[in-house]
């Protein structure tokens, strides 16, 4: 019934693989960047002939000590700059060489990205009280679209729901809500509690009602409220569930749409926990990974079955309907980056991860978690 797993192979393996060259490390001008001023950079940049990234004697020699040069060259660059150009499973576009591609997902550049690891390290915040979830109660008018975009599968929900309180400083209209998974035999959340990862997570994208389209709500620190459930696997069926995990099979490969028939997005949710959860900021877990997003982690998760999830990891596919290679999109999720300075705010109801800095835990989380969702079902069926 309850499968988070524990993280630490995985993350063991994708150190070693930056230390071999085609992360972090290959990158020979950005991984300076977090130790210098800007102004230091820009004396550097022009010692070095018009900001050159390789070494003098391997590419200035032919010219490029000129800045015309080096602007052609950056035009290049950032116009062969796509969004859909990333990927989970291939050693020059992972998580890992975002970065390269899109300096703003780069950690040393960057200090407030997501996901993160969630412990006891929170801080109590009795004035965060339950979200109000506008519209989320009640079957939608129209119809929604769910999309294949090669990096996940994605509802548009349209217009008529919102979500604003719970410390969130504006309304924010609901525009989408996607998934992150694993594989056949792995968990892939994108948050972890305690460092265990759980098999699925969802997010719930928002954005600030000022703002007329995302790119607007890009440029502004708190333009984007994500709500993030964890999925976890039960025996049963979930129903409610079943209104997106039915159609997945009409968007197996990439850019495939289809329409899905509205339904109330509450009932996707541990609406009997929904005072539960935590805040801090962050970013974008996609390139181009933009500080921007304020984010709610609820610590109840939602129940799937496991043939539900199965159909996230097996029935999705990365690539277009006729390439040759058809590859199942699996493990879709970020690495868990350092909170720094952040403050992770427990709401005023939350329990499993309220205790206070660093105090050590009475008992394991997985095994408090699961009291809490026994307790919850229970009262549930009253
Ligand atoms: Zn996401």
């Amino acid at each position: 019934m309850f499968c988070s797993e524990e993280v630490k192979p995985p993350e063991e393996a994708r150190l070693s693989h930056e230390m071999n060259g085609s992360g972090y490390q290959s990158l020979g001008i950005d991984a300076g960047r977090g130790e210098e001023g800007e102004e230091e950079k820009e004396e550097e940049k022009e010692e070095e002939g018009g900001g050159c990234v390789l070494p003098q004697d391997t590419v200035c020699s032919s010219g490029c000590g000129t800045k015309m040069w080096t602007a052609a060259l950056l035009t290049v660059l950032l116009s062969s700059v796509d969004s859909d150009e990333y990927c989970y499973n291939q050693p020059d576009c992972d998580p890992y060489a975002w970065g390269d591609m899109f300096p703003s997902c780069h950690p040393l550049l960057e200090e407030h990205h997501s996901p993160i690891n969630l412990d006891q390290h929170t801080t109590r915040n009795v004035s965060l009280g339950p979200l109000h979830l506008e519209g989320f109660d009640v079957t939608q008018p129209g119809h929604w679209t769910l999309n294949n975009d090669g990096h996940s599968v994605v509802l548009q929900v349209g217009g008529g729901m919102s979500v604003s309180g719970g410390g969130l400083p504006d309304v924010y209209h609901t525009i989408q809500l996607h998934f992150h998974w694993g594989g056949p035999a792995t968990n892939g959340s994108e948050h972890t509690v305690d460092r265990r990862r759980f098999p699925m997570e969802m997010h719930i994208v928002n954005m600030k009602s000022i703002h007329p389209n995302i790119t607007a709500a890009l440029d502004d620190p708190t333009g984007l409220a994500v709500l993030g459930f964890f999925i976890d696997v039960a025996y049963a069926e979930n129903v409610h569930f079943g209104h997106i995990s039915q159609k997945l099979s009409s968007v197996a490969y990439k850019g495939q749409t289809t329409r899905v028939k509205p339904f109330p997005l509450m009932s996707l949710l541990p609406k009997h926990n929904m005072s539960q959860y935590y805040r801090y900021s962050g970013s974008l877990t996609t390139p181009p990974c933009s500080q921007v997003v304020l984010w709610t982690l609820y610590e109840i998760p939602v129940f799937i079955s496991w043939s539900q999830l199965a159909q996230f990891t097996s029935q999705i596919f990365s690539t277009e309907e006729d390439a040759d290679q058809v590859t199942p999109l699996q493990n879709n999720f970020r690495h868990v980056h350092p909170t720094f300075s952040r403050t992770i705010s427990a709401s005023r109801d939350a329990r499993l991860l309220a205790g206070g800095a660093g105090r050590p835990l009475g008992s394991p989380v997985s095994l408090q978690l699961l009291q809490m969702v026994l307790l919850g079902g229970f009262l549930s069926a009253l």
